[in-house]
């Protein structure tokens, strides 16, 4: 028992003892335990109003007291000062935590589960236009219209950002974050990337520009070599050279075609159209054939089509993508070695291009870069094989427009498996499609 109720039970003895004293010397036992533990009750009852007062009064000493009470109100007065202390510095926080998002040059916003804005910094005022206080509580949405924009709030899906025209200058470009935390709240980060942007479109053209202009010297000086190759009358000294330069001028000429095609899918900022259905199964056999012609059955190639559906997107991107995967498969396998091409359906309502190799394989610690432009592994097999160092990069680019993935599995030695995958929304029945559209 603390000291604080020992006393107090002392006090409570002392008055009953007095009580039985007075008693003996005046008689009326009973009353004058009445009267003890009256006098002990207006005792609390007094100490309870003052308790009342204090708490209600901003005056911030307790009250002076002893025994149980005493404790209690030293007790509460040591309370609300470490309530009041961790009142400020959590202030103190806040204030820190504001004074630095309002310095930051990107927008923030901070919006509640359903995305209504609870806060925002002065550069999110500035970005998209908060106009007063009426807009706090309004979902975010409501002032940033652009559907890639509602998409991504509706995905879920926060790890990556998406980059929109601004809400109120349709010249200006905004980079959009948004970044779960604590109870359902979420931060919104907004950067203005214009100038990267520009920046990003500058280099696309020079690159396409450059590649462009390269394309007619390409074309005349590929046109004399052919001729001399053809030239019975070439000096036999010459035959090498020649044929040396017909494949560089070959692979020029590739190199030229991959960097338009790259900086052409680079430019395109929208994902691929979803309205034109694309026969898969068609495109493949095709594909199957062209490989095979071109590679004059080097390797055996086998083709499992285990599904007649098609896609949704432009055909001769799907085509140049996959016609990459398959290419790299010949090239990089020994001859004679199989290659096998499946097309099937996925338990989740996707479905699956997969090419499989029995090559040179890669080593794991390649994997992450190899869709980097110009990431080779090897890079004299790679130059000798008539590679550009960009087919992977054009296949990320075809897939990221059609809302699909690439996994790769490979082992040094054994070989290598490319997978693309197409989400459901993608797929559609070719079949269905052809008698829509009779
Ligand atoms: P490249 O024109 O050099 O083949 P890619 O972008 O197509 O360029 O491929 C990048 C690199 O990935 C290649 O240089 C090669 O090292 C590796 N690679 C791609 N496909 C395969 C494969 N099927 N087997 C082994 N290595 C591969």
């Amino acid at each position: 028992m603390s000291r604080a109720w020992i006393s107090e039970l002392l006090a409570l003895a002392a008055l009953l003892l007095g009580a039985v004293l007075a008693a003996l010397l005046f008689g009326h036992l009973a009353w004058m335990l009445l009267l003890a533990l009256v006098l002990f009750l207006a005792r609390w009852s007094v100490q309870l109003v003052r308790l009342d007062r204090w708490l209600r009064s901003r005056r911030r000493d307790p009250p002076a007291s002893w025994g149980i009470w005493g404790h209690l109100f030293d007790d509460y007065y040591r309370l609300r000062r470490r309530h009041n202390e961790s009142k400020k510095r959590l202030a103190a926080v806040i204030r820190e935590f504001r004074e630095a998002t309002a310095a930051m040059p990107d927008g923030t916003l901070v919006l509640d589960r359903e995305f209504r804005i609870l806060w925002c910094n002065n550069a999110a005022v500035e970005l998209i236009r908060l106009t007063n206080r009426s807009d706090f509580g309004q979902p975010v949405s409501n002032l940033v219209r652009s559907p890639r924009f509602v998409a991504y709030l509706e995905s879920g899906d926060y790890d990556t950002a998406v980059e929109i025209r601004s809400p109120i200058d349709q010249s200006r470009r905004l980079m959009l974050r948004l970044v779960p935390y604590g109870n359902e709240q979420y931060l919104l980060m907004i950067r203005d990337v214009t100038r990267l942007h520009r920046l990003q479109a500058m280099r696309r053209d020079f690159v396409a520009n450059a590649s462009h202009e390269l394309r007619s010297p390409l074309t005349v000086l590929g046109g004399y070599l052919d001729s001399m190759a053809d030239d019975r009358d070439l000096d036999p000294a010459w035959r090498r050279p020649v044929r040396q330069m017909q494949a560089q001028c070959q692979r020029m000429n590739n190199l030229v075609n991959d960097l338009l095609e790259l900086s052409r899918l680079e430019t395109e900022e929208t994902d691929a159209p979803m309205d034109d259905p694309v026969d898969m199964p068609a495109l493949i056999r095709r594909l199957g054939r062209d490989t095979v012609l071109a590679d004059a059955d080097a390797h055996p190639l086998e083709i499992a089509i285990e599904s007649e559906h098609g896609l949704l997107g432009v055909e001769n991107e799907l085509y140049s993508a996959l016609s990459n995967l398959v290419n790299n498969a010949f090239r990089y396998s020994p001859e004679g070695r199989p290659v096998r091409v499946t097309w099937r359906d996925e338990a989740d309502g996707g479905a699956c291009f997969t090419v499989v190799d029995q090559g040179v394989g890669i080593d794991r610690r390649h994997l992450p870069f190899i869709t980097q432009r110009f990431y080779r592994v090897d890079s004299s097999h790679s130059r000798a094989s008539g590679g550009t160092g960009l087919g992977l990069a054009i296949v990320k680019h075809v897939l990221k427009r059609h809302g699909a993935r690439l996994d790769v599995e490979s082992e040094p030695g054994e070989g290598s498996l490319f997978r693309c995958h197409f989400p459901a929304e993608r797929v559609c029945s070719t079949r269905g499609r052809e008698q829509d559209r009779l």
